[in-house]
């Protein structure tokens, strides 16, 4: 109920900041959060940026001691509104080390407590659906889409990665035969009962030293070194806009969700080997597509859920880069400065709004305006030496809010 009120007020684009607590042996760094109070935050600024002090206010805030499950709280509105047929954008923005994967999807030791948004959400829809089950039968479906330097490719395809420019990158080793093999990971270690390992024939259980795993092809040969797949952005009338070349993968449980987001993170760390930590400077996208079937008029309803852990929001300095990483940076900065641009549009209710200008605005048009909403985490880091890029986080935050 608070929630539609606020909606009321406020549209559907909502902007909550979250403060990273200091990480290890930082904690007599110089904190640079004065105070939070409701929805303020104080920035304690060095003479450099002016004033000494600033104030931001947002919709809510999570200082550095709020738990995943506090967090997750506050969000789970719009995971029911997803089974309402009401399409969403959640977003984590901030700079590298921040907290945005931190949010979406938990630490690197991920249990169940410290799971992040992307997880909870799973396991939401999934509950809201199965109490629904008298009335709605639904439908789930799971897309992982990344887009590095405006080029989009599905990662959470089994045994290949697509990209827009072409070929197909093998993951795991490049011994890769063309068949992807999967296997449950034996007395699951991490407290998710199954867990797939790629890889190519023969080859994978072996080398995480799984004896008597059961190998289980996962299907058709997937291409060959070669094949070229070209992942575009289609507008699809029933799903809105999409990219059909990655799988939509039907999910029924959080432990399906887990599996492929498992196999997700590897495919992008796999196709990452050559460049260093690519993750923070791509967007990754999971789409959720829900379709609920009203049992008794035999109506459909659909909607659709993007979780987006955005690239890092961080300037480089252009007198210190070059080469890639420069057109990197500035693939980033556009699309960031594009997302900006639609959803303060958004917000100021102007009449034309400029989703053209990037592939990330592209993807999520459908889900940004019009009767969609809109939550953007703003992620920044307490230390002082962070200082400049915490101001600059705000305030794009400030404009969209
Ligand atoms: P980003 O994705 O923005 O680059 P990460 O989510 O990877 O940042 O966070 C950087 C580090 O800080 C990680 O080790 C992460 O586990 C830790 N971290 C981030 N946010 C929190 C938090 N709220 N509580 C505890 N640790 C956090
Ligand atoms: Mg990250």
């Amino acid at each position: 109920k608070l929630y539609n009120q606020v909606q009321d007020l406020k549209g559907n684009i909502r902007v909550y900041c979250r403060v990273r607590p200091f990480l290890g042996r930082q904690s007599n760094a110089t904190n640079t959060v004065d105070c939070i109070e409701e929805g303020t935050i104080s920035i304690n600024t060095p003479p450099k940026y002016g004033k000494g002090r600033r104030s931001f206010s947002f919709n809510k805030i999570f200082g550095p001691s709020a738990t995943q499950e506090e967090v997750f709280e506050d969000t789970r509105p719009l995971i029911r509104s997803v089974l309402d047929g009401y399409n969403v954008c959640i977003f984590a923005y901030g700079q590298t080390g921040s907290g945005k994967t931190h949010t979406m999807s938990g630490p690197k030791d991920l249990t169940e407590s410290n799971q992040g948004v992307n997880y909870r959400a799973l396991g939401d829809l999934f509950l809201l659906a199965e109490q629904r089950k008298g009335t709605f039968q639904y439908d789930v479906s799971v897309q992982m889409i990344e887009i590095y330097n405006e080029q989009l490719s599905g990662y959470g395809n089994e045994g290949r990665l697509l990209t827009e420019r072409s070929q197909v990158r093998f993951l795991i080793h490049p011994g890769f035969t063309g068949f992807a093999l999967s296997c449950p990971r034996a007395g699951a270690g991490s407290g998710f009962p199954r867990n797939w390992w790629h890889g190519g024939l023969g080859a994978p259980c072996v080398q995480v030293g799984l004896p008597r795993a059961t190998f289980r092809p996962m299907g058709a040969a997937y291409g060959v070194p070669g094949d070229s797949y070209v992942g575009q952005i289609r507008n699809n009338s029933q799903n809105g806009f999409n990219v059909p070349e990655a799988s939509l993968v039907r999910v029924s449980s959080t432990f399906d969700v887990i599996d492929l987001m498992n196999l997700g993170q590897r495919n992008r760390a796999v196709g990452a080997t050559a460049l260093n930590d690519r993750s923070s400077r791509s967007h990754s996208c999971l789409t959720v597509h829900v379709q609920g079937r009203d049992l008794t008029s035999g109506g459909v309803l659909r909607g659709c859920m993007h979780l987006v852990d955005l690239a890092g929001s961080e300037r480089v300095d252009k007198s210190e880069v070059t080469g890639d990483r420069l057109k990197e940076a500035q693939h980033i900065n556009k699309s960031l400065s594009a997302l900006g641009d639609v959803i303060s549009s958004l917000a100021q209710r102007n009449a034309h709004v400029p989703y053209r200008n990037s592939k990330l605005t592209q993807l999520l048009q459908d889900s940004l305006g019009g009767q969609a909403k809109t939550l953007m985490f703003v992620h920044i880091s307490p230390e002082l030496d962070a200082v400049g890029e915490t101001l600059s986080t705000l305030k794009f935050a400030e404009r969209v809010a």
